[in-house]
């Protein structure tokens, strides 16, 4: 279905964004890693799951704090298969403590990462899709793009200003075949999420499946946390003819989070 396409997922050596690269991969769309950890391990993910589509996938480990970084991750994807057709903005970064005591460098990290790296790629990618007259831009938000939580005011702030920043991008795309969306993601068992559940774990003294249990309980009627392949699924869903006329939808995929 993406054959010939590229895509550049953000954040992608872990969690959402390597399930979202492992579905793109399947496929047939190339792929540009970016995030940092274990990068063979994402890469040898990536290509097995793209392996029968003859996906293709490169890496560059761009710190999405810095523009200059930005700009060249967006020429070496270019370098690399000729342009950027999807572009999956998904990198992010959590801090969880009260307004008064949230670290001034850590409000600033937390909404460079999850909000302004989105208008940097962004800003760069659009001419080349405009050109083509084709492009999809997927910002992954989170439940916390559409409610609050206490603790988490920049992650809120930022996530909120995501799911602004789609609505304007499909706005000003509207009349042409460039379409830009939010996921809304509720809880994803991913090492973002695994460290809230140590801190609840620690705080109360439970066991690991019962914190989880407590998280899913405060949030998520469902009790059920998301995965990175449904989400896969989801980005696919954007990229599909069927979505050409999805425009600034942010998108809940949140076990009945924001319904209540
Ligand atoms: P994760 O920690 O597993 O993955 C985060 C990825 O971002 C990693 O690849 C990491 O290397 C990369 N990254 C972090 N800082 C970076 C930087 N400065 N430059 C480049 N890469 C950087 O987390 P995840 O849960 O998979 O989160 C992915 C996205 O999904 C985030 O935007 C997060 O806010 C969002 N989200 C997660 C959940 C959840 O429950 N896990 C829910 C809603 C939204």
């Amino acid at each position: 279905m993406l054959k010939g396409k590229t895509a550049l997922v953000t954040g992608s050596t872990s969690g959402i964004g390597l399930g979202i690269a492992q579905a793109l991969a399947r496929q047939g769309a190339n792929i540009v890693l970016n995030g940092f950890g274990d990068v063979d391990a994402a890469r040898s993910q990536v290509l097995a799951a793209g392996e029968a589509a003859a996906a293709r996938v490169a890496y560059h480990g761009a710190d999405m704090c810095r523009v200059a970084d930005i700009e060249d991750l967006m020429k070496y994807s270019v370098s690399q298969f000729g342009r950027v057709d999807i572009l999956v903005n998904n990198a992010g970064i959590q801090h969880v403590a009260n307004v008064e005591d949230f670290p001034v460098e850590r409000w600033d990290a937390v909404i460079a990462v999850n909000l302004t790296s989105a208008f940097h790629t962004c800003r760069v990618a659009l001419p080349a899709m405009q050109s083509a007259n084709w492009g999809r831009i997927i910002n992954v938000a989170s439940v916390h793009g559409l409610v609050g939580s206490a603790q988490k005011s920049a992650y809120v702030a930022a996530k909120h200003g995501i799911v602004g920043l789609t609505k304007v991008i499909a706005l000003e795309n509207a009349t042409t075949g460039v379409t830009c969306n939010a996921i809304c993601p509720g809880w994803v068992l991913t090492p973002l999420v695994q460290k809230q559940v140590d801190a609840k774990a620690a705080e109360h003294g439970l066991s690991d499946e019962d914190a989880k249990k407590l998280l899913l309980r405060e949030k998520e009627p469902s009790m059920q946390f998301s995965t990175p392949e449904e989400l896969g699924e989801l980005v696919l869903f954007f990229c599909s003819p069927a979505a050409n006329n999805v425009r600034g939808a942010a998108w809940n995929m949140d076990g009945g989070w924001a319904a209540q």
